[in-house]
This record gives C-alpha cells, sequence and structure tokens, in this order.
C-alpha cells in the first residue's frame, strides 16, 4: 500500500501539550455511572457544543450501521494543577471506511486523508481521539475498537467516543493515569457551552454532576 509510508510521518520533536487554563467555569461536567470508581483518566476532556451537534448528527444519521470519524481541536496542560486536558471543536466524517452493521474500521487512506483535511481547514489543530457509533449496541469497547484505539490514536491523551444512536448513550474511553485502558467503564465529559439556551447533552446515561454550579437555568 503506498500510503503506508505517510501515516509514519511524525514530527522530529516530541510533541508537548499547550499551557492553558482549563476552562472548567465554562464548562458543565456529564459525569457517568463509572466515575469515582477508581477510575482516573490520563487527561479530562472537554466537548464543545458545535462539536457534540455534529457527532450526534452524523450519528443520529446512520441508524444501522456503524459510522465514525475522527476528533480534532487541542491538547493542552492546565496552567494551575489541573493537569492535562483535551478540547474537541470539531468531528470529521470519516471516508474510505470499510462499514457494515457490526464494525467501523479506519484504514491508512482515511487517516492520510484526515491530516490533508486538518492542515487546509484546521491549522495548527491535532487529532484528539475518535468516535464511532454502536447501533443498538450500547457503551462498550470490542477487542477490535481497542485494536484500533492503540494502533491509530497511540498518544496517551488521544480518546475515543462511542455513541448509541437508538438509546441515545454515549461515552468515552480515556487511558488512565497509569497507562492501562479499560474497555468495560467508560468516562464522561465537559461540555464546553458557548449556547446562550444552556446545555444540549441529552445522553440518557450521563448524569450532570452534583455540585455543578454553572448558571444555565436548570437544576439536577
Ligand atoms: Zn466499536
Amino acid at each position: 500500500m503506498n500510503t503506508r509510508s505517510l501515516i509514519r510521518l511524525q514530527p522530529s520533536e516530541t510533541p508537548q501539550p499547550t499551557p492553558a487554563p482549563i476552562p472548567a467555569d465554562s464548562a458543565r461536567f456529564w459525569r457517568s455511572p463509572f466515575e469515582g470508581e477508581s477510575l482516573v483518566g490520563a487527561v479530562k476532556v472537554f466537548i464543545t457544543q458545535p462539536a457534540y451537534k455534529s457527532i450526534c448528527a452524523h450519528a443520529g444519521g446512520e441508524l444501522d450501521d456503524e459510522t465514525g470519524g475522527i476528533l480534532v481541536g487541542q491538547w493542552y496542560v492546565d496552567t494551575g494543577a489541573a493537569g492535562e486536558f483535551i478540547v474537541i471543536e470539531e468531528a470529521l466524517p470519516a471516508r474510505h471506511t470499510r462499514q457494515g452493521s457490526v464494525f467501523l474500521t479506519f484504514t491508512q487512506d482515511t487517516i492520510v486523508d484526515f491530516h490533508n483535511e486538518i492542515e487546509e481547514r484546521f491549522p495548527g489543530k491535532q487529532i484528539v481521539g475518535w468516535y464511532h457509533t454502536h447501533p443498538r449496541m450500547g457503551i462498550f469497547f470490542s477487542h477490535y475498537d481497542t485494536w484500533l484505539h492503540n494502533h491509530f490514536f497511540p498518544e496517551a491523551w488521544q480518546v475515543a467516543l462511542v455513541v448509541e444512536p437508538h438509546q441515545d448513550l454515549g461515552g468515552l474511553f480515556i487511558r488512565q493515569v497509569n497507562g492501562s485502558f479499560d474497555p468495560a467503564r467508560y468516562f464522561g465529559f465537559y461540555e464546553l457551552e458557548t449556547d446562550p439556551q444552556g446545555s444540549i447533552v441529552h445522553w440518557n446515561n450521563l448524569q450532570r454532576a452534583a455540585g455543578d454550579s454553572h448558571a444555565g437555568g436548570e437544576t439536577q
């Protein structure tokens, strides 16, 4: 495969997170049922509302087959003590995928395509992870998902989002600080609010974190 060499191209310097204050004050946290059970992610994940909308539109537009794409944004380290975090700003649907009702896979061409698209449309941004759907299957990571994650998205700060579009479920798979990866227990995320209407998250398996005093006119 003649594109194989392209994917191996890496910057010669070790990438570093960009220092920035964590945007927790403009976000609300959506907690997964597993959080607090000794699950500690290597990064905290923020998703902008436009990115969340793109993901849901793509996921809801294909209810029978798995579909997916990549998550584009930036990798940061808090200028305080909150550690590393990523902000997911864009979701780009995959092309050149092999798609079927029980699997979706990226190919080398998919990844090359994405690098080109990011260079043109989102210069300076990074692939912070990927997303895919599990129609009627629930939120988990298959053996194949784990292989794909490690193969194409190997950085500690790259994450995977799984969406179940029939029951409106979603969860993030994030490597833990100790390097382990749990394919059964998913994380929630921080919704980065820009919409004056407030929250737009509608996944039934995530709960707005107690003690979140962020103004939005809603109560738990
Ligand atoms: Zn999967």
